[in-house]
């Protein structure tokens, strides 16, 4: 059988190579932070990372989670409800709930995983599910695993999402589900708008904070602290994995009875291990960090102002953004290519995307703003980016 198989999937795999969107890993070869280091031995400044706040190798992080190690050793082995529960999971549950001014949290191995679990749950085939088109795959899955009937509106269109909830008034339990950062514009989801309609329409509220909880709002409590709506939405799931340190974790964090029900029903939480106790640690100090200083926040934000305002004086075509992220567009999928390669050897890792991970002749290379960016780096981007954009005839 095999070897039909595989002349079956490397006729498949070279079909991707020849559509030009084929994977190639880049291999890192020192921590993850604003300068990194590939295996080819060159150093490069790196505006790729989802390392927003520069935690990703943070020494009260790095120390929170080895004392951790020595102290509870490696793992768990066991998921929450046989023997895998953890007083640091719980205190990390309890801090998420705090920081995003909910009741209760359920802690996952990852975001995918949350959204994975959070839907088939809670809802039947009696409810509806409203869901932005450009929602995250992990949101798109979970829902295909519940049985409620589906609506899509387009991207943050409030007039759509009206729409839809029209034509679900006749379900018994409706809920609108976003993004808060849609990470391939860097544009927020217009919470307050979304609260309005849910409560003309009788619908409740979910938001994934994955791109940015940490970053948006003056303190990083995310779309709900820029939109004033903190503690009104109904679900919020997120990850450990980008801002809050960038090592793994996910979460489900809202109403009590709902979190409740998640326990006992989501089936990712249930079936698969809890995360690493020097996890949760790192965690809880990270937290504790945010409590004390918005230290980061206010640099990831001055940063992210500094480079947008050159880049547009530069001449550069920039999405509108409110997060950290920071699409330059250049339209052609050739030209993105190219753009980010010659950038590469000006040692600035960024990526160009092209369809399909974006829309037909809107290819842009995106640039992620981090508060480990020191002013120098910054400079040194736009000044690549400059003299690129230059050659390349997209500046004139
Ligand atoms: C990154 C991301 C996820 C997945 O998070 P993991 O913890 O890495 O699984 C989910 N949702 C959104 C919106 C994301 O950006």
């Amino acid at each position: 059988m095999y070897d039909k198989f595989q002349k079956h999937l490397t006729s498949q795999i070279n079909d991707i190579k020849a559509a030009g969107t084929y994977k190639n890993e880049r291999i890192l070869v020192s921590p993850q932070y604003s300068q990194i280091k590939v295996n080819t031995g060159k150093e490069v400044l790196n505006f790729c990372a989802n390392n927003y706040l520069g935690l990703a190798n943070n020494k009260q992080l790095v120390d929170a989670a080895i004392k951790c190690l020595q102290e509870r050793a490696y793992g768990m082995a066991s998921v929450r409800f046989i023997c895998g529960t953890s007083d640091l999971h719980k205190e990390l549950e309890a801090k998420i709930a705090k920081f995003f001014g909910t009741e209760d949290t359920i802690l996952y191995a990852a975001c995918f995983d949350a959204n994975g679990g959070v839907f088939e749950p809670l809802l039947t085939d009696e409810d509806a599910i409203i869901s932005d088109a450009l929602n995250h795959a992990s949101i798109i899955d979970g829902v295909r695993l519940c049985k409620a009937k589906r609506f899509r509106y387009a991207n943050a269109d409030m007039a759509d999402l009206e729409k839809q909830l029209q034509e679900a008034q006749s379900c018994r339990f409706r809920l609108i589900v976003t993004d808060g950062v849609f990470s391939m514009d860097g544009n927020v989801a217009p919470m307050d708008k979304i609260l309005e309609l849910a409560n003309k329409y009788d619908a409740m509220v979910m938001v994934d904070e994955s791109h940015s909880a940490g970053v948006v709002g003056k303190t990083g409590r995310g779309v709900t602290e820029l939109h004033n709506c903190r503690g009104k939405v109904e679900i919020i799931t997120g990850t450990l994995g980008k801002a809050f340190g960038g090592a793994i974790g996910g979460f489900t964090t809202g109403k009590k009875e709902i979190i409740e029900m998640l326990r006992q029903r989501s089936r990712p939480y249930l079936f698969s291990n809890s995360i690493p106790p020097m996890v949760a640690a790192a965690g809880i100090k990270m937290f504790e960090m945010m409590d004390q200083t918005n230290e980061l926040q206010d640099k990831l934000h001055a940063n992210t102002d500094y480079f947008i305002g050159k880049m547009k004086e530069a001449g550069f075509d920039i999405k509108p953004t409110q997060s950290a992220i920071c699409a330059v567009m250049l339209y052609d999928a050739a030209l993105a290519g190219k753009f980010a390669d010659k950038l590469l050897e000006e040692g600035i890792y960024v990526i160009g995307f092209s369809y399909p991970v974006v829309p037909q002749n809107q290819a842009r290379i995106r640039v992620q703003l981090s508060a480990a960016h020191e002013k120098k780096h910054l400079d040194k981007a736009i000044a690549a980016f400059t003299k690129i954009g230059k050659e390349l005839g997209v500046l004139k």
